[in-house]
Protein backbone atom coordinates (compact mmCIF):
# COMPACT_ATOMS: atom_id res chain seq x y z
CA UNK A 1 0.00 0.00 0.00
CA UNK A 2 1.35 3.43 -1.38
CA UNK A 3 1.56 6.26 1.25
CA UNK A 4 1.63 9.80 0.13
CA UNK A 5 4.93 12.18 0.04
CA UNK A 6 3.03 15.25 -0.23
CA UNK A 7 6.27 17.70 -0.14
CA UNK A 8 7.59 15.02 -3.09
CA UNK A 9 3.31 15.77 -4.60
CA UNK A 10 3.62 19.37 -4.41
CA UNK A 11 7.01 20.14 -6.10
CA UNK A 12 4.50 18.53 -9.09
CA UNK A 13 2.74 21.65 -8.58
CA UNK A 14 4.37 24.77 -9.85
CA UNK A 15 1.61 27.47 -8.24
CA UNK A 16 1.78 26.10 -5.03
CA UNK A 17 5.00 27.53 -4.72
CA UNK A 18 3.39 31.08 -5.59
CA UNK A 19 3.14 33.99 -3.01
CA UNK A 20 -0.03 35.91 -2.94
CA UNK A 21 -0.14 38.92 -0.97
CA UNK A 22 3.46 38.36 0.12
CA UNK A 23 2.13 35.06 1.95
CA UNK A 24 2.82 31.69 0.90
CA UNK A 25 -0.13 30.43 -1.39
CA UNK A 26 -2.64 28.02 0.65
CA UNK A 27 -4.88 27.23 -2.21
CA UNK A 28 -8.21 25.71 -0.66
CA UNK A 29 -10.88 26.18 -3.44
CA UNK A 30 -10.34 23.06 -5.09
CA UNK A 31 -13.68 22.38 -5.13
CA UNK A 32 -13.96 25.12 -7.56
CA UNK A 33 -11.27 24.12 -9.59
CA UNK A 34 -7.85 22.04 -8.99
CA UNK A 35 -4.26 22.77 -9.85
CA UNK A 36 -2.28 21.06 -12.70
CA UNK A 37 0.67 19.02 -12.11
CA UNK A 38 3.57 19.30 -14.83
CA UNK A 39 2.71 16.08 -16.14
CA UNK A 40 -0.43 17.86 -16.87
CA UNK A 41 1.65 20.93 -18.24
CA UNK A 42 3.77 19.15 -19.83
CA UNK A 43 1.49 16.50 -22.36
CA UNK A 44 -0.45 19.63 -23.43
CA UNK A 45 2.68 21.33 -24.50
CA UNK A 46 4.52 18.55 -26.43
CA UNK A 47 1.25 17.39 -27.91
CA UNK A 48 1.45 21.54 -29.67
CA UNK A 49 4.84 21.07 -30.06
CA UNK A 50 4.72 17.38 -31.75
CA UNK A 51 1.54 16.24 -32.53
CA UNK A 52 -0.70 18.98 -33.25
CA UNK A 53 -3.20 19.13 -36.05
CA UNK A 54 -6.91 18.35 -36.26
CA UNK A 55 -8.41 15.27 -36.06
CA UNK A 56 -9.87 12.04 -37.38
CA UNK A 57 -9.70 13.83 -41.41
CA UNK A 58 -5.60 14.10 -41.79
CA UNK A 59 -4.12 12.38 -44.90
CA UNK A 60 -0.50 12.89 -43.14
CA UNK A 61 1.27 12.13 -40.13
CA UNK A 62 0.45 14.89 -37.62
CA UNK A 63 -2.95 14.27 -38.02
CA UNK A 64 -2.46 10.87 -37.17
CA UNK A 65 0.03 12.02 -34.19
CA UNK A 66 -3.29 14.25 -33.43
CA UNK A 67 -5.83 11.49 -33.43
CA UNK A 68 -3.61 8.60 -31.73
CA UNK A 69 -3.55 11.11 -28.36
CA UNK A 70 -6.94 12.29 -28.60
CA UNK A 71 -8.21 8.59 -28.98
CA UNK A 72 -5.84 7.51 -26.36
CA UNK A 73 -6.80 10.36 -23.70
CA UNK A 74 -10.47 8.55 -24.50
CA UNK A 75 -9.05 5.25 -23.63
CA UNK A 76 -7.74 6.03 -20.46
CA UNK A 77 -10.91 7.53 -19.31
CA UNK A 78 -12.87 4.90 -20.74
CA UNK A 79 -10.75 2.80 -18.32
CA UNK A 80 -10.60 5.30 -15.36
CA UNK A 81 -14.53 4.84 -14.93
CA UNK A 82 -15.01 1.21 -16.23
CA UNK A 83 -16.98 1.91 -19.29
CA UNK A 84 -17.67 -0.86 -21.62
CA UNK A 85 -16.89 0.33 -24.64
CA UNK A 86 -14.98 4.37 -25.76
CA UNK A 87 -18.70 4.82 -27.44
CA UNK A 88 -19.58 5.22 -24.73
CA UNK A 89 -17.47 8.07 -23.47
CA UNK A 90 -18.29 11.38 -24.98
CA UNK A 91 -16.19 14.53 -24.79
CA UNK A 92 -17.87 17.47 -23.69
CA UNK A 93 -16.50 21.27 -23.10
CA UNK A 94 -18.12 20.13 -18.80
CA UNK A 95 -20.05 18.83 -16.20
CA UNK A 96 -22.71 21.49 -17.55
CA UNK A 97 -22.50 20.79 -21.19
CA UNK A 98 -22.82 17.18 -20.67
CA UNK A 99 -25.75 17.36 -18.49
CA UNK A 100 -27.43 20.00 -21.08
CA UNK A 101 -26.72 16.97 -23.86
CA UNK A 102 -28.36 14.30 -21.78
CA UNK A 103 -31.41 16.53 -20.76
CA UNK A 104 -31.90 17.80 -24.21
CA UNK A 105 -31.33 13.94 -25.68
CA UNK A 106 -33.68 12.74 -23.05
CA UNK A 107 -36.72 15.01 -23.74
CA UNK A 108 -38.34 13.37 -26.85
CA UNK A 109 -39.11 10.62 -23.77
CA UNK A 110 -41.02 13.58 -21.97
CA UNK A 111 -44.78 13.47 -21.47
CA UNK A 112 -46.33 16.67 -19.56
CA UNK A 113 -46.65 15.72 -15.87
CA UNK A 114 -43.81 13.19 -15.85
CA UNK A 115 -40.98 14.22 -12.88
CA UNK A 116 -37.40 14.53 -12.73
CA UNK A 117 -36.06 14.00 -9.84
CA UNK A 118 -33.19 16.47 -8.32
CA UNK A 119 -31.63 16.78 -5.35
CA UNK A 120 -31.93 20.17 -2.98
CA UNK A 121 -28.23 19.98 -3.11
CA UNK A 122 -27.87 19.73 -6.73
CA UNK A 123 -25.28 22.46 -8.34
CA UNK A 124 -27.57 24.68 -10.77
CA UNK A 125 -25.42 22.79 -13.56
CA UNK A 126 -27.88 19.93 -12.65
CA UNK A 127 -31.02 21.77 -12.28
CA UNK A 128 -31.74 24.06 -14.91
CA UNK A 129 -31.17 21.99 -17.58
CA UNK A 130 -33.79 19.87 -16.81
CA UNK A 131 -36.04 23.13 -16.58
CA UNK A 132 -35.47 24.08 -19.08
CA UNK A 133 -36.69 20.24 -20.42
CA UNK A 134 -39.36 20.53 -18.21
CA UNK A 135 -40.66 24.18 -19.55
CA UNK A 136 -40.28 22.68 -23.15
CA UNK A 137 -42.24 19.47 -22.53
CA UNK A 138 -44.73 19.96 -19.47
CA UNK A 139 -42.64 17.67 -16.97
CA UNK A 140 -41.94 18.68 -13.54
CA UNK A 141 -38.61 19.04 -11.84
CA UNK A 142 -39.03 17.58 -8.33
CA UNK A 143 -36.65 18.34 -5.44
CA UNK A 144 -35.84 15.61 -2.97
CA UNK A 145 -35.10 17.25 0.35
CA UNK A 146 -31.94 16.87 2.54
CA UNK A 147 -31.73 16.46 6.16
CA UNK A 148 -30.22 18.99 8.51
CA UNK A 149 -27.13 16.93 8.14
CA UNK A 150 -26.97 17.67 4.60
CA UNK A 151 -27.68 14.14 3.89
CA UNK A 152 -30.21 13.44 1.04
CA UNK A 153 -33.43 11.90 2.68
CA UNK A 154 -34.04 8.80 1.74
CA UNK A 155 -37.95 8.31 2.70
CA UNK A 156 -38.21 11.39 0.78
CA UNK A 157 -36.81 9.66 -2.38
CA UNK A 158 -39.00 6.54 -1.88
CA UNK A 159 -42.26 8.85 -1.69
CA UNK A 160 -41.05 10.32 -4.67
CA UNK A 161 -40.41 7.31 -6.27
CA UNK A 162 -43.80 5.86 -5.69
CA UNK A 163 -45.41 7.91 -8.31
CA UNK A 164 -45.73 6.28 -11.61
CA UNK A 165 -45.03 9.45 -13.32
CA UNK A 166 -40.84 9.88 -11.86
CA UNK A 167 -38.61 9.12 -15.05
CA UNK A 168 -35.67 10.62 -14.51
CA UNK A 169 -32.97 10.71 -11.29
CA UNK A 170 -30.18 13.30 -11.75
CA UNK A 171 -28.40 13.66 -8.55
CA UNK A 172 -25.33 14.68 -7.87
CA UNK A 173 -22.74 11.96 -6.37
CA UNK A 174 -20.42 14.38 -4.06
CA UNK A 175 -22.37 17.69 -3.20
CA UNK A 176 -19.82 20.26 -3.67
CA UNK A 177 -21.47 22.55 -0.69
CA UNK A 178 -21.59 20.25 2.07
CA UNK A 179 -19.24 17.53 1.19
CA UNK A 180 -21.70 14.87 1.49
CA UNK A 181 -20.98 11.56 -0.66
CA UNK A 182 -24.47 10.53 -1.40
CA UNK A 183 -24.97 6.53 -1.52
CA UNK A 184 -25.45 6.60 -5.40
CA UNK A 185 -25.32 2.93 -5.85
CA UNK A 186 -28.27 2.78 -3.59
CA UNK A 187 -30.19 5.69 -5.34
CA UNK A 188 -30.14 3.96 -8.71
CA UNK A 189 -30.81 0.64 -7.62
CA UNK A 190 -33.98 2.25 -6.10
CA UNK A 191 -34.25 4.26 -9.34
CA UNK A 192 -33.73 1.21 -11.60
CA UNK A 193 -36.48 -0.79 -9.40
CA UNK A 194 -39.05 1.73 -11.13
CA UNK A 195 -37.94 2.01 -14.52
CA UNK A 196 -36.39 5.57 -13.79
CA UNK A 197 -33.57 7.00 -15.66
CA UNK A 198 -30.34 7.80 -13.62
CA UNK A 199 -28.21 11.17 -14.27
CA UNK A 200 -25.49 11.11 -11.69
CA UNK A 201 -22.97 14.36 -12.00
CA UNK A 202 -19.88 12.98 -10.73
CA UNK A 203 -17.91 16.65 -10.96
CA UNK A 204 -16.73 16.72 -7.01
CA UNK A 205 -16.66 13.23 -6.79
CA UNK A 206 -13.78 11.96 -9.32
CA UNK A 207 -11.34 14.49 -7.72
CA UNK A 208 -11.63 11.71 -4.83
CA UNK A 209 -12.73 8.70 -5.88
CA UNK A 210 -12.48 6.46 -9.25
CA UNK A 211 -16.20 5.89 -10.21
CA UNK A 212 -17.01 2.33 -11.75
CA UNK A 213 -19.85 3.30 -14.12
CA UNK A 214 -20.44 -0.29 -14.97
CA UNK A 215 -20.44 -1.36 -11.26
CA UNK A 216 -22.86 1.66 -10.17
CA UNK A 217 -24.95 1.00 -12.93
CA UNK A 218 -26.12 4.05 -13.52
CA UNK A 219 -27.44 5.37 -17.27
CA UNK A 220 -25.35 8.80 -17.31
CA UNK A 221 -22.54 9.71 -15.96
CA UNK A 222 -21.03 13.53 -16.03
CA UNK A 223 -17.23 15.17 -15.01
CA UNK A 224 -15.56 18.15 -15.81
CA UNK A 225 -11.37 17.89 -16.53
CA UNK A 226 -11.00 20.74 -14.62
CA UNK A 227 -11.87 19.74 -10.99
CA UNK A 228 -9.71 16.27 -11.98
CA UNK A 229 -6.38 18.59 -12.20
CA UNK A 230 -6.71 18.44 -15.70
CA UNK A 231 -7.18 21.82 -18.05
CA UNK A 232 -10.26 23.67 -18.48
CA UNK A 233 -12.62 23.15 -21.01
CA UNK A 234 -12.95 19.37 -21.42
CA UNK A 235 -15.48 16.97 -19.29
CA UNK A 236 -16.79 13.67 -20.34
CA UNK A 237 -20.53 12.61 -20.76
CA UNK A 238 -21.09 8.56 -20.04
CA UNK A 239 -23.98 6.75 -20.87
CA UNK A 240 -25.50 3.50 -21.92
CA UNK A 241 -24.57 2.80 -25.54
CA UNK A 242 -28.46 2.13 -26.05
CA UNK A 243 -29.82 5.22 -24.40
CA UNK A 244 -26.83 7.19 -26.50
CA UNK A 245 -28.00 5.27 -29.45
CA UNK A 246 -31.63 6.44 -29.13
CA UNK A 247 -31.00 10.31 -28.08
CA UNK A 248 -31.06 13.20 -30.81
CA UNK A 249 -27.71 15.15 -30.33
CA UNK A 250 -27.62 18.46 -29.43
CA UNK A 251 -25.46 19.80 -31.80
CA UNK A 252 -24.89 19.92 -35.34
CA UNK A 253 -22.09 20.34 -37.66
CA UNK A 254 -18.89 18.59 -38.66
CA UNK A 255 -17.74 15.60 -37.48
CA UNK A 256 -20.96 14.50 -35.57
CA UNK A 257 -22.62 13.87 -39.02
CA UNK A 258 -22.13 10.42 -41.48
CA UNK A 259 -23.37 12.08 -44.70
CA UNK A 260 -25.23 15.67 -45.22
CA UNK A 261 -27.30 16.44 -48.03
CA UNK A 262 -29.95 19.00 -48.61
CA UNK A 263 -32.68 16.23 -48.70
CA UNK A 264 -31.50 14.04 -45.74
CA UNK A 265 -28.51 14.22 -43.10
CA UNK A 266 -27.44 11.17 -40.94
CA UNK A 267 -25.82 11.28 -37.82
CA UNK A 268 -22.25 9.61 -37.12
CA UNK A 269 -21.70 6.64 -34.77
CA UNK A 270 -20.97 6.86 -31.28
CA UNK A 271 -19.08 8.59 -29.80
CA UNK A 272 -19.01 11.13 -32.32
CA UNK A 273 -22.48 11.77 -32.92
CA UNK A 274 -22.17 14.56 -30.03
CA UNK A 275 -19.14 15.74 -30.70
CA UNK A 276 -20.10 18.19 -33.46
CA UNK A 277 -17.00 20.80 -34.36
CA UNK A 278 -13.57 20.46 -33.68
CA UNK A 279 -12.90 19.01 -30.30
CA UNK A 280 -10.57 20.45 -27.37
CA UNK A 281 -7.69 18.12 -28.59
CA UNK A 282 -5.19 19.14 -26.36
CA UNK A 283 -7.24 19.50 -23.47
CA UNK A 284 -8.09 15.80 -23.99
CA UNK A 285 -4.89 14.75 -24.09
CA UNK A 286 -4.05 16.84 -20.67
CA UNK A 287 -7.01 15.36 -19.19
CA UNK A 288 -5.83 11.35 -19.86
CA UNK A 289 -2.63 12.93 -18.28
CA UNK A 290 -4.04 14.41 -15.47
CA UNK A 291 -6.27 10.52 -15.09
CA UNK A 292 -2.66 9.18 -15.32
CA UNK A 293 -0.94 11.67 -12.95
CA UNK A 294 -3.49 10.85 -10.18
CA UNK A 295 -3.97 7.48 -10.37
CA UNK A 296 -0.21 6.69 -10.32
CA UNK A 297 -0.74 7.92 -6.74
CA UNK A 298 -2.63 5.69 -5.28
CA UNK A 299 -5.71 5.81 -4.74
CA UNK A 300 -5.88 4.53 -1.27
CA UNK A 301 -3.18 6.67 -0.33
CA UNK A 302 -4.66 10.30 -1.57
CA UNK A 303 -8.03 9.23 0.22
CA UNK A 304 -6.06 8.74 3.85
CA UNK A 305 -3.93 11.83 3.05
CA UNK A 306 -7.68 13.97 2.42
CA UNK A 307 -9.22 12.03 5.44
CA UNK A 308 -6.69 13.34 8.04
CA UNK A 309 -6.84 16.60 6.15
CA UNK A 310 -10.48 16.61 7.02
CA UNK A 311 -10.41 15.06 10.57
CA UNK A 312 -7.80 17.75 11.21
CA UNK A 313 -10.11 20.56 10.04
CA UNK A 314 -12.92 19.07 12.09
CA UNK A 315 -11.59 19.35 15.57
CA UNK A 316 -9.97 22.75 15.14
CA UNK A 317 -13.67 23.78 14.65
CA UNK A 318 -14.05 24.19 18.00
CA UNK A 319 -11.30 26.74 18.34
CA UNK A 320 -13.13 29.65 16.71
CA UNK A 321 -15.63 30.81 18.31
CA UNK A 322 -19.16 31.12 16.30
CA UNK A 323 -18.29 28.49 13.81
CA UNK A 324 -20.65 27.02 12.44
CA UNK A 325 -19.96 23.89 9.93
CA UNK A 326 -22.81 23.15 7.41
CA UNK A 327 -22.89 19.58 5.85
CA UNK A 328 -22.09 16.91 8.82
CA UNK A 329 -22.57 14.18 7.01
CA UNK A 330 -21.30 11.21 8.14
CA UNK A 331 -19.38 10.46 4.84
CA UNK A 332 -17.90 13.36 3.56
CA UNK A 333 -14.82 14.30 0.99
CA UNK A 334 -12.82 17.31 2.58
CA UNK A 335 -14.87 20.00 2.36
CA UNK A 336 -16.15 22.45 5.14
CA UNK A 337 -18.79 25.07 4.07
CA UNK A 338 -19.31 27.15 7.25
CA UNK A 339 -20.64 30.66 8.74
CA UNK A 340 -19.18 32.61 11.11
CA UNK A 341 -21.30 34.73 13.91
CA UNK A 342 -21.10 38.50 13.01
CA UNK A 343 -19.38 37.77 9.94
CA UNK A 344 -20.12 38.21 6.09
CA UNK A 345 -18.62 35.31 3.96
CA UNK A 346 -17.18 37.80 1.42
CA UNK A 347 -15.31 39.39 4.29
CA UNK A 348 -13.91 36.07 5.58
CA UNK A 349 -12.75 35.44 1.89
CA UNK A 350 -11.43 39.16 1.71
CA UNK A 351 -9.47 38.81 5.19
CA UNK A 352 -8.22 35.27 4.30
CA UNK A 353 -6.89 36.20 0.77
CA UNK A 354 -4.79 38.95 2.71
CA UNK A 355 -3.27 35.91 4.51
CA UNK A 356 -2.53 34.34 1.14
CA UNK A 357 -5.43 31.73 1.37
CA UNK A 358 -7.85 31.09 -1.14
CA UNK A 359 -11.57 30.14 -0.31
CA UNK A 360 -14.56 30.61 -1.89
CA UNK A 361 -17.87 32.40 -0.81
CA UNK A 362 -21.19 32.76 -1.65
CA UNK A 363 -23.79 30.77 -2.68
CA UNK A 364 -21.53 28.18 -4.82
CA UNK A 365 -24.19 27.54 -7.61
CA UNK A 366 -26.39 26.12 -5.52
CA UNK A 367 -29.29 28.72 -4.16
CA UNK A 368 -32.02 26.17 -3.09
CA UNK A 369 -29.60 24.44 -0.76
CA UNK A 370 -28.49 28.21 0.32
CA UNK A 371 -32.23 28.83 0.94
CA UNK A 372 -32.91 25.05 2.69
CA UNK A 373 -30.01 26.45 5.47
CA UNK A 374 -31.35 29.51 5.71
CA UNK A 375 -28.05 31.46 4.77
CA UNK A 376 -27.60 33.99 1.97
CA UNK A 377 -23.86 32.17 1.46
CA UNK A 378 -21.48 30.17 3.13
CA UNK A 379 -17.63 30.18 3.02
CA UNK A 380 -16.45 27.17 1.62
CA UNK A 381 -12.74 25.65 1.90
CA UNK A 382 -12.05 22.46 0.06
CA UNK A 383 -9.10 20.67 0.47
CA UNK A 384 -7.16 18.40 -2.18
CA UNK A 385 -4.38 15.44 -1.36
CA UNK A 386 -1.56 18.52 -2.02
CA UNK A 387 -2.54 20.44 0.66
CA UNK A 388 -1.06 19.47 4.05
CA UNK A 389 -1.91 19.21 8.02
CA UNK A 390 0.34 22.34 8.43
CA UNK A 391 -2.13 24.24 5.92
CA UNK A 392 -5.06 23.12 8.04
CA UNK A 393 -3.23 25.02 10.99
CA UNK A 394 -2.41 27.62 9.19
CA UNK A 395 -6.24 28.18 7.99
CA UNK A 396 -7.56 27.87 11.67
CA UNK A 397 -5.23 30.27 13.01
CA UNK A 398 -6.06 32.90 10.15
CA UNK A 399 -10.04 32.30 11.01
CA UNK A 400 -9.06 32.78 14.54
CA UNK A 401 -7.22 36.01 13.95
CA UNK A 402 -10.73 37.56 11.98
CA UNK A 403 -12.97 36.29 15.05
CA UNK A 404 -11.37 38.32 17.39
CA UNK A 405 -10.49 41.11 14.86
CA UNK A 406 -14.58 41.37 14.54
CA UNK A 407 -15.30 40.96 18.41
CA UNK A 408 -12.80 43.54 19.14
N1 LIG B 1 -21.81 19.92 -10.61
C1 LIG B 1 -21.13 20.13 -9.49
C2 LIG B 1 -21.45 19.33 -8.27
C3 LIG B 1 -20.11 21.08 -9.48
O1 LIG B 1 -19.44 21.31 -8.35
C4 LIG B 1 -19.84 21.81 -10.65
C5 LIG B 1 -18.75 22.87 -10.70
N2 LIG B 1 -18.73 23.73 -9.61
C6 LIG B 1 -20.58 21.54 -11.79
C7 LIG B 1 -21.56 20.59 -11.74
C8 LIG B 1 -20.36 22.27 -13.08
O2 LIG B 1 -19.12 21.95 -13.61
P1 LIG B 1 -18.53 22.81 -14.81
O3 LIG B 1 -18.67 24.24 -14.43
O4 LIG B 1 -17.10 22.36 -14.89
O5 LIG B 1 -19.33 22.46 -16.03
Amino acid sequence: QKTLDVNAVRRDFPILAETVNGKPLVYLDNGASAQKPVAVLDAMERYYRECHSNVHRGAHTLGDRATAAFEGARETVRRFINAASTRQVIWTRGTTEAINTIANGLADRLQPGDEILVSTMEHHANIVPWQMVAQRTGAKVLPIQVTPQGELDLDALDSLLQSDRARILAVTHVSNVLGTVNPVRELIAKAKAKGVLTVIDGAQAVPHYRPDVQALDCDFYAFSGHKLFGPTGIGVLYGREALLEEMEPFMGGGEMIERVSFERTTWNTLPYKFEAGTPPIAEAVGLGAAIDYVEGLGRNALETAEQALLQRANELVETVPGMTVIGTAKEKVPVLSFKIDGLHPSDIGTLLDQQGIAIRTGHHCAMPLMEFFCVPGTARASFAFYNTLDEVEQFFAALQKIQRLFAE
